[in-house]
């Protein structure tokens, strides 16, 4: 049996978790070092996106919760891609809770 890669255990995290999670809380399950781990999980989660639409068609999507900021409540509701942000821009505030990421299955 061939080992499963990262990527796919982040698929599998994902699919089988009931609340979104974060890239530390990710890179923890899937045995990766959370804090060293968490850039590796963010740039598997780019990719992710398209891994789901070419094997499911739609069927399975990658949703982020956005990340926002903890002093003055700040959404960051326009970010294209997955990533937490060093600071607020309304605020400056480098209290930023992280995204969250889920993936739903019709
Ligand atoms: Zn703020």
């Amino acid at each position: 049996m061939v080992e499963e890669t990262v990527r796919e255990r982040i698929i599998r995290v994902l699919m089988e978790s009931r609340t979104p999670l974060s890239a530390r809380e990710i890179a923890e399950l899937v045995g990766l070092d959370p804090v060293r781990g968490e850039a590796e999980v963010y740039e598997h989660l780019r990719h992710i996106a398209k891994t789901l639409r070419r094997r499911y068609g739609g069927r399975a999507v990658l949703y982020m919760v956005p990340p926002r900021c903890r002093s003055c409540g700040y959404v960051f509701s326009d970010l294209t891609e997955p990533r937490r942000p060093s600071r607020c821009p309304r605020c400056k505030s480098e209290r930023i809770e992280p995204p969250r990421f889920y993936i739903d299955v019709d």
